[in-house]
C-alpha cells in the first residue's frame, strides 16, 4: 500500500479547498487496511471529484481515491446486469458497452464520474421523469464499514443501509462494488427535437407535451426578466434506431485539450458581459421555433465534457452551482419568485438548466423529488453571491423544496434540516453503521451529519 501524500483538494466548483492526506487505493485490501489501521483519523472515499462543493472533501483526515478499483466483475448480456467495482467510471462504461448495445440507465451531465460517486449522490439525469435516479437501477451493493466488515445491501439484506447509502454522500461506508442494470440501445445516436420556449408557462406546456420522451431538459436564460423569465431552449431525445449515425457536435470534433478551461481562464475570465452575451447567443441559436436532428450520445448527454477542465473558466475563486427543486404548483408561484429574485439581484448565472422531475423519490439524503428542478452556475464574486443564496434558500424552504447537497458548499444547518426532514431517520441508520464516526466530510460536518470521531 502507498503512503498517504498531503494534498490540496477541491470540488468541481473549486470552493472550498482543503488539505488532506490522500491515499490512492490499489485494491480492496488497501481500503480495509486504511479503515482498520488508520490511527484514529477520519476517512472519506473520493471518486473523480465531480461533486461541486465539499461532499468529497475531508480536512485533516485520509481521503481514499477510488479510481483504481475499476474492474468489471460480471456481465450478463442477456439481462444487462453489470457487476463492477465502485471506481469504474461512466466514461469507461460508455466506451466499453455502447459498441455492444448497452447504455447506463441514468447519466448525469458528465461521464467523468465513478459508479460509487453516482450512487453516493444518487444522481439523476435527463430521464428522471421516466426512469428515476441511479439507485433505482442498482440491485446490490458491497459496503465496507468502519469495523472492516464488508456487508451486502440489497432489497432484503440491510435494505435500510442500502437506502441510506444511496445519496448518503459517502458517510455510511465505502462502496466497494455494485450491480447495476444497463439498458439496451440500438445505436450510439439520439433523435432530438428542440423547441424555443418564450417563458416559464411555455416551458411547462412543452415539457408536458413531451412526457413520453425518455429524455428531456431545457437550457434557461438566467438573464431574462419580467414576462420572459423561464425562456430558453427545450430539448427532448430518444435513443435512435439501429443504423443511425449521430453528428458528433462541434466541440467534440476538435482535438481533446485544444479548448481547455485553463486556456479560457487566461483569455476570457467570465464576467457579467460575457455571460449575458453567451446566454443571448444560446437563445438565438435556436433559429426556428422547432427543429429536429440526430446527434451522438456524447454531445447530447455530456456537452460540457468536450471542454477539458471548463471549471477553470471561473478563475481561482471558483463558482457555485445552485440547484434546487420545488414541488409542483399549478401557478408556479415559488418558481417565478425565485427566478425573478435572481434576475433582479444583479448576481447573475452564467449557465442554467430546468427540468421536471418524475414522481420517484428515495428519501434519506437523496435529492430528487416530484417537481421542477433548476440548476444555475454563478461565479464566486464573494459575499453578495452567498447572500443571494441565503435569500433563495428561504424561498425554497417556504415552497417545500430543497437544494442538491452534491452541488452545495454553503447551505446552513437550519435550512438543511427543513429541506431534508428525513435526515433524522437517515442519521439513525448511519450512526448504527458507523458508530465510530469514522466516515466524515466537510459537508457532513457542516450539516451536522457526523459527530466527533471516538477513540
Ligand atoms: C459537469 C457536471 C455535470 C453534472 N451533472 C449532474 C447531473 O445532471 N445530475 C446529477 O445528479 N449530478 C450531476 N453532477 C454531479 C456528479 O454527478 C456527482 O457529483 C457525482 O457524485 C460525482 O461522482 P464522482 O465519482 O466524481 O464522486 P466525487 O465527486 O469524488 O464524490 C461525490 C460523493 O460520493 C462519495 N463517494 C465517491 N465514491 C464513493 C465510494 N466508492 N463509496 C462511498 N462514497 C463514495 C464521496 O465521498 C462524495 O460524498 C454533475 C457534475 C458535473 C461536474
Amino acid at each position: 500500500m502507498n503512503a498517504p501524500a498531503r494534498k490540496t483538494l477541491e470540488g468541481w466548483g473549486r470552493y472550498p479547498r482543503v488539505e488532506s492526506d490522500v491515499l490512492r487505493s490499489e485494491s480492496r485490501r488497501d481500503l480495509i487496511a486504511a479503515v482498520t489501521s488508520n490511527g484514529n483519523h477520519p476517512v472519506l472515499a473520493r471518486g473523480l471529484g465531480r461533486a461541486y462543493g465539499d461532499a468529497a472533501l475531508l480536512e485533516g483526515g485520509v481521503t481514499l481515491l477510488m479510481e483504481r478499483l475499476d474492474r468489471i466483475l460480471e456481465f450478463d448480456p442477456e439481462t444487462g446486469w453489470l457487476k463492477c467495482e465502485a471506481g469504474f467510471s461512466l466514461d469507461d462504461l460508455v466506451r466499453i458497452f455502447l459498441p455492444r448495445g448497452f447504455f447506463p440507465p441514468v447519466v448525469p451531465g458528465t461521464r467523468f464520474v465513478t459508479l460509487g460517486g453516482a450512487l453516493a449522490s444518487d444522481v439523476h439525469g435527463k430521464n428522471h421523469h421516466i426512469s428515476g435516479s441511479w439507485a433505482s437501477h442498482v440491485r446490490s451493493v458491497e459496503l465496507l464499514k468502519s469495523t472492516g466488515e464488508i456487508v451486502f445491501c440489497d432489497a432484503e439484506r440491510n435494505s435500510e443501509l442500502f437506502w441510506a447509502t444511496a445519496g448518503g454522500q459517502g458517510l455510511t461506508g465505502i462502496i466497494l462494488s455494485m450491480e447495476v442494470k444497463l439498458r439496451r440501445v440500438e445505436s450510439g445516436a439520439v433523435d432530438v427535437v428542440s423547441t424555443r420556449v418564450r417563458d416559464l408557462e411555455e416551458f411547462l406546456d412543452v415539457s408536458a407535451a413531451h412526457q413520453d420522451w425518455p429524455y428531456s431538459v431545457s437550457w434557461i436564460d438566467g438573464f431574462a426578466r419580467g414576462r420572459s423569465i423561464g425562456r430558453g431552449n427545450f430539448m427532448a431525445g430518444r435513443h435512435a434506431p439501429a443504423g443511425s449515425n449521430g453528428k458528433a457536435g462541434l466541440l467534440s470534433k476538435l482535438p481533446r485539450g485544444l479548448i481547455s478551461g485553463r486556456f479560457l481562464e487566461s483569455n476570457l475570465l467570465l464576467n457579467g458581459l460575457s455571460a449575458r452575451m453567451f446566454n443571448a447567443v444560446l437563445y438565438r441559436k435556436q433559429i426556428r421555433k422547432r427543429s429536429s436532428s440526430t446527434i451522438s450520445v456524447y454531445p447530447f448527454f455530456f456537452p460540457l465534457d468536450a471542454v477539458d477542465r471548463w471549471n477553470r473558466m471561473y478563475g481561482k475563486r471558483g463558482f457555485f452551482q445552485y440547484q434546487f427543486v420545488v414541488p409542483p404548483d399549478p401557478q408556479n408561484l415559488a418558481l417565478k419568485q425565485i427566478l425573478a429574485s435572481i434576475s433582479e439581484s444583479g448576481t447573475l448565472p452564467f449557465l442554467g438548466v430546468i427540468k421536471e422531475f418524475g414522481s420517484e423519490s428515495h428519501g434519506g439524503l437523496s435529492f430528487p423529488r416530484p417537481g421542477v428542478t433548476v440548476a444555475l452556475d454563478f461565479a464566486n464574486t464573494g459575499q453578495n453571491t452567498l447572500d443571494l443564496f441565503t435569500r433563495l434558500d428561504d424561498m425554497v424552504v417556504d415552497a417545500g423544496g430543497r437544494v442538491y447537497l452534491t452541488k452545495d458548499a454553503r447551505l446552513g444547518l437550519d435550512a438543511f434540516r427543513r429541506m431534508y426532514p428525513e435526515w433524522t431517520e437517515w442519521k439513525l441508520v448511519r450512526d448504527e453503521a458507523d458508530p465510530l464516526n469514522m466516515f466524515q466530510s466537510e459537508l457532513g460536518r457542516r450539516l451536522g451529519l457526523v459527530g466527533e470521531m471516538s477513540d
